[in-house]
């Protein structure tokens, strides 16, 4: 069979291998301790359920224009003044069938074949296959756990080019849980100003899970908004992964751009889920907020757990719901003949022998570490930390 040639320079996402492995696991009655999970355990508010129901008895069930409802669009403007202090038009705003699809329209708008793309590492994988969809060249810029795996004005002005096309970042990150400050942001702002034909997608789909400071997007700076893509969406912050609503804020010749790439993709998303988005933009934050509380509780536990585990290396996150522990104190050992070399090792011993699932960094470009997610209850969180010290302590 004579497939496509572009499916041969992408590859499926390894988290989404990982919970199909856990998921099989489970099926076969092993308990496992499922730590690879990228979304909220918390449901969906009840005021957002309530208006989902309301919409389809009120009929809304039809085709929707391309980019949302206008009161829709209009709701998303309004939540990025409220949020961020950020002026933007309907106009300005697509809405999609999730943030990863928001990003797919911006990149399909965007890269050239041979354009290229500055993703700093370690990073949410889907960047990567997207531009690579577009022949786009991938530039990765390692960053350590010394820096909290943060980019610096240094790395960033080094790795541009004259066919630097776009710089692609997450913050708060998946999958290391770092958020840039205020004044991390000022100073990549101050090297974009000195380029002024480079784009950026901000990816701040995990804006609300924040434990530190109020939330920055790096399009408040000088004029970054007149050539920023902001990425967001309802998945993370109401617990509404299932839903799929996504949308972007940006320069209007790239959204009329995402509207006419969407068009011919998946026309909009679900009408139901855009009218409960409504009641979700602009109503309290209250319910984000305690899940925030909640995260904060097991975020802080986890670390404590992590920390006391020989050979293991790990930082303090600010948002998000991961861990980022370096695991590369582990490669070498070994458990009654099987030898750790790697982090995709790591974890399927982990896996096979702890029954715990993590993610291996390899899979974000990051290979001395695992990710470990926290969006699971504490009961389960504690049982997978006594595991994971358990056996990680018979690697010798
Ligand atoms: N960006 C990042 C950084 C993510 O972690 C995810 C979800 N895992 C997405 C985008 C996609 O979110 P959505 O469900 O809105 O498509």
């Amino acid at each position: 069979m004579q497939l496509a040639e572009r499916l041969t320079r992408i590859s499926v996402p390894q988290t989404i291998r990982m919970a199909k492995l856990s998921r099989e696991l489970k099926a076969r009655g092993i308990d496992i301790v499922d730590l690879s999970i990228g979304e909220p355990d918390f449901d969906t508010p009840e005021h957002i359920r309530e208006a989902a129901k309301k919409a389809i008895d009120e009929g809304y069930t039809h085709y929707t224009p391309v980019a949302g409802y206008l009161d829709l669009k209009q709701a998303v403007a309004h939540k990025l003044q409220r949020d961020n202090g950020l002026e933007y038009t309907a106009e300005q705003i697509v809405v999609s069938t999730g943030a990863k699809q928001s990003i797919a329209n911006a990149v399909l708008s965007i890269v050239n074949p041979g354009d290229e793309v500055i993703i700093p590492t370690p990073y949410w994988v889907t960047y990567s296959e997207l531009v690579k969809l577009c022949q786009g060249v991938v530039k990765f810029v390692p960053c350590g756990i010394d820096n909290n795996y943060k980019i610096t004005p240094q790395q960033l002005e080094a790795a541009i080019t004259p066919q630097t096309k776009l710089f692609m970042f997450s913050s708060p990150c998946n999958p290391t849980g770092s958020v840039y400050s205020h004044d991390e942001l000022k100073g990549l702002a101050e090297v974009f100003e000195k380029h002024p034909d480079i784009f950026i997608i901000s990816d701040e789909i995990y804006e609300y899970i924040n434990y530190v400071a109020p939330h920055t997007s790096i399009a408040t700076f000088g004029s970054l908004k007149n050539r920023t893509i902001i990425i967001n969406g309802l998945s993370k912050g109401f617990a509404m992964t299932g839903w799929r609503l996504g949308y972007l804020a940006a320069p209007l010749e790239i959204a009329k751009a995402a509207d006419m790439v969407q068009s011919q993709f998946t026309s909009a998303t679900c009408s139901i889920t855009q009218r409960c988005a409504i009641t979700a933009l602009r109503g309290p934050l209250d319910t984000a907020q305690e899940m925030v509380k909640a995260f904060g509780e097991r975020r802080a536990f986890i670390f404590d757990a992590l920390k006391n585990i020989p050979g293991l290396h790990v930082n303090l996150p600010d948002g998000a719901f991961y861990m980022f522990p370096n695991v590369s104190g582990f490669f070498g050992k070994q458990y009654e003949g099987e030898r750790i070399e790697n982090a995709d090792d790591l974890c399927m011993f982990l896996l096979h022998k702890a029954n715990v699932s993590v993610v291996s960094g390899a899979a974000f470009e990051q290979p001395q570490c695992i990710r470990i997610s926290y969006a699971t209850s504490l009961d389960r969180i504690r049982e997978g930390m006594k595991r994971m010290t358990e056996w990680l302590a018979k690697l010798q």
